[in-house]
């Protein structure tokens, strides 16, 4: 029997096969837990439909973050077909492409700031709200995915970083306010994956080959670990834990740059 078996948990932010959410879902089905999923757009509608359907859910729901009316939409959906909800795995960011290369002084816009702090940060909240009600009581948990670059000035990575600094405050304060409800949240922040996110950052392979280059394991993450170290911290194995930010880089954080 896993160890996530009688769980309900939403996972968002599917858009490939290489998509940390998907790691997570594999991972999830895995110890047993029963997933519905989101998708973006209608583009991405089969393709996330057929991902589900490998691990055994037809639930599956549309969910555009800057749209409130989506959000609602979600989990009255959800709540049509579940009695309650156990996790949701946040696994969503966006910054225009112009963000994020060059000097962040240089790069950052007004619009560009907005936008990334809302698609990235605030929809950690807004989906903290909209499905508090279906957690409540249940020993739940949330969990979305951060990177280093919440707190060191990575390259390139620029306004983004600034936003995952946002989306780790917002951990803590969702992990103060859900607490008492029973609600533990929580971040992943994972090492550099080669994803169709990770293909809007300039110079994104010299990242990969850096870390692999310096880190302590001398390799890259895969969406396998990520996933599994997900499952984890939304199952009761992790009942002690909340509001807090677990690396999974191969130890890449812990190095001193020098
Ligand atoms: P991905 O492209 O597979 O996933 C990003 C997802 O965000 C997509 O499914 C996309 O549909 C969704 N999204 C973007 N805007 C949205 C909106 N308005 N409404 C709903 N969904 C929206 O890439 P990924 O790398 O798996 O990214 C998932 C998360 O992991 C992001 O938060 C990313 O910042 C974080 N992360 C990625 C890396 C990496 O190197 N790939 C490292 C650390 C953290």
């Amino acid at each position: 029997m896993g160890f996530l078996e009688g769980k309900k948990i939403l996972i968002t932010g599917v858009a490939s096969n290489r998509s940390i959410a998907w790691g997570c879902a594999e991972a999830m089905h895995r110890q047993g837990a029963e997933l519905a999923f989101t998708y973006q757009n209608d583009k991405l509608k089969s393709r996330v439909t057929d991902m589900a359907a490998k691990c055994g859910s037809d639930l599956v729901l549309p969910l555009d973050v800057s749209r409130d009316e989506d959000i609602d939409a979600l989990f009255a959906a959800l709540g049509e077909q579940w009695d309650g909800l156990d996790g949701i795995v946040h696994s969503i960011a966006f910054a225009p492409r112009e963000q994020l290369e060059g000097e962040y002084v240089d790069a950052v816009t007004r619009e560009g700031f907005n936008t990334a702090h809302e698609i990235s940060a605030y929809s950690f909240a807004a989906l903290a709200k909209g499905g508090r009600a279906m957690m409540e009581g249940r020993n739940g948990a949330l969990l979305t995915m951060s990177y280093l670059g919440a707190v060191r000035a990575v390259p390139n990575y620029n306004v983004m970083g600034v936003a995952k600094a946002s989306l780790e405050a917002n951990v803590r304060y969702l992990a103060a306010s859900l607490g008492p409800r029973g609600t533990r949240v929580n971040a992943v922040s994972a090492g550099p994956i080669r994803t169709l996110a990770a293909a809007g950052i300039s110079d994104f392979r010299d990242m990969l080959k850096q870390v692999e280059e310096r880190t302590p394991m001398r390799r890259n993450v895969t969406i396998e670990e990520v996933g599994n170290a997900a499952a984890f911290l939304c199952s009761d194995l992790a009942s002690g834990i909340t509001g807090d930010v677990l690396y999974v880089d191969t130890g890449y954080h812990i190095l001193g740059l020098g």
